[in-house]
């Protein structure tokens, strides 16, 4: 069996529904289908998950939600009419969302739980809808929800995890179903019975956890693009050849610095199960994507993919005779964790330590208070705050007991004049990080594209 998400680009108009209808009935073998909420039809449109957001946003604020509540329901309504899907989904959908805003909460109630209601509402009702265009197509298709079917999640509003449990309770749920089944992504139940999101983007994690759990012979992710590219095609418009299979463990490591193709959490439960994952073109199905798999074989030497994440920022610390001084870290580590901060990396030298962290777990007051402290309770030299850092990621199996290869890195910056402010390489010598300003970012990329891909 294979489980397929849709992402939403793939579910913007009647169109792209169209499309996806025929993908999943020309394999009879796709019978589990995750759904994104419409996502753009252009690049000036907005997704309804957006138009949710903002009128989440206006409900809590107290404002008048007639435009903001029309602006979602005219999506599905286009749609269902382009379709010919009669306006009964339609008026569903718009039930439920007025349902959905009368839970409204008063001033300081559970904000982030209702925004989480409202978001889920872009997933919940396109799936409805979804299943309703299969069955127009005279298939035997249904919508599953995940509160029927046991996707328990816990954690923070809009940032919400598995709880274990689910695996079980889902694949009770899945043990034996006829037909097609079409699926909301992105967002599951707490255990008190209210809607919990994931991160944004969070449609693949979905599906990674329903492959998992059902123990699919492939996840299929569908999107707009026919593979994962060894560098952002923006970038370097030359990359003409997608990567055809790669591990799971450089996926994992693309997408933590940037390959939006897939969202980084959503790999871990197709690891744990060994579920291959297949990303692939909505807009190409017969192109046969890239495959992502536990183990592959390599060619020493080489470079899987090239990726850059801006946003993040660097506190260099100095002081002098650090590497003598016991506990200089752990102190250093204390603050970070009375302060909440999570940090990405911390590379050091002798009488430095830099804290590398991302622009969007730091927000300017924690920064304040944790320089603050730093200064009053380590007594450095120096402290210096570094924003607008990227870090570039270079990552291949190949690179393994590969010698040189973060020479032809260094030398590829160098000769395009571009300063590298921080190294760092994990054991696995899988990948290795070099930090620069964000200002030489897009040359550093095609530079490194250059080293690594080019003639
Ligand atoms: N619709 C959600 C978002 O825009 C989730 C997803 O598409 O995966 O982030």
């Amino acid at each position: 069996m294979k489980v397929c998400k849709f992402g939403g680009s793939s579910l913007a108009d009647a169109g792209q529904l169209t499309k996806v209808i025929d993908i999943v009935l020309s394999d009879p073998q796709r019978r589990i289908v995750v759904v994104s909420a419409p996502g753009k039809r252009n690049k000036g449109d907005t997704k309804v998950t957006d138009l949710l957001i903002a009128l989440a946003q206006k409900a809590l604020d107290g404002a008048d939600t007639t435009a903001a509540l029309a602006a979602v329901v005219a999506r599905y309504a286009e749609i269902a009419s382009d379709l010919g899907l009669g306006d009964g989904v339609v008026r569903e959908i718009e039930t439920d969302l007025t349902e959905r805003l009368a839970q409204v909460p008063s001033a300081g109630g559970d904000a982030g739980g209702f925004m989480d209601l409202l978001k889920a509402a872009g997933e919940d009702n396109n799936a409805k809808l979804v299943a309703v265009a299969f069955q127009k197509r005279g298939k035997k298709a249904r919508y599953a929800s995940p509160k029927d079917t046991g996707m328990i999640l816990e954690g923070e509003a809009g940032n919400a995890t598995l709880h274990l449990d689910s695996y079980k309770r889902l694949a009770r749920a899945f043990s034996d179903f006829e037909g097609i089944v079409v699926y909301p992504g992105f967002f599951g139940y707490r255990m008190d019975g209210s809607v919990a999101t994931f991160p944004r983007g969070g449609s693949d994690i979905t599906g990674s956890i329903l492959a998992a759990a059902v123990r699919a012979d492939v996840y299929e992710n569908f999107t707009d693009v026919d593979s994962v590219y060894p560098v952002d095609p923006r970038l370097v418009p030359e990359v003409k050849a997608g990567i055809d299979t790669m591990t799971y463990r450089e996926m994992r490591e693309l997408s933590y610095a940037g390959f939006g193709v897939f969202n980084d959490e959503a790999i871990f439960p197709a690891v744990q199960a060994r579920i291959p994952i297949n990303v692939r073109n909505t807009n190409h199905p017969g192109e046969p994507g890239t495959m992502i798999v536990q183990t592959r074989r390599v060619m020493p030497g080489t470079v899987t993919g090239i990726a850059s994440a801006g946003g993040f920022t660097n506190i260099i610390i100095d002081k002098y005779l650090m590497n003598r001084q016991v506990g200089f870290t752990r102190r250093l580590l204390t603050i970070l964790e009375e302060e909440g901060v999570s940090y990405e990396h911390i590379p050091s030298g002798i009488d430095s330590i830099s804290v590398i962290i991302r622009g969007d777990h730091f927000e300017p007051a924690v920064e304040k208070r944790t320089v603050t402290r730093i200064k009053r309770e380590l007594d450095p030299d120096s402290v210096i705050v570094s924003h607008d850092y990227v870090v570039l990621m270079v990552v291949g199996e190949g690179m393994c007991y590969s010698a040189g290869m973060l020479a032809r890195a260094t030398t590829a910056l160098a000769d395009a004049g571009i300063n590298i402010s921080m190294v760092n390489q994990g054991a696995s010598e899988i990948s290795f990080m070099l930090g620069i300003k964000s200002a030489d970012r897009d040359r550093a990329v095609r530079a490194l594209y250059g080293a690594f891909f080019g003639e």
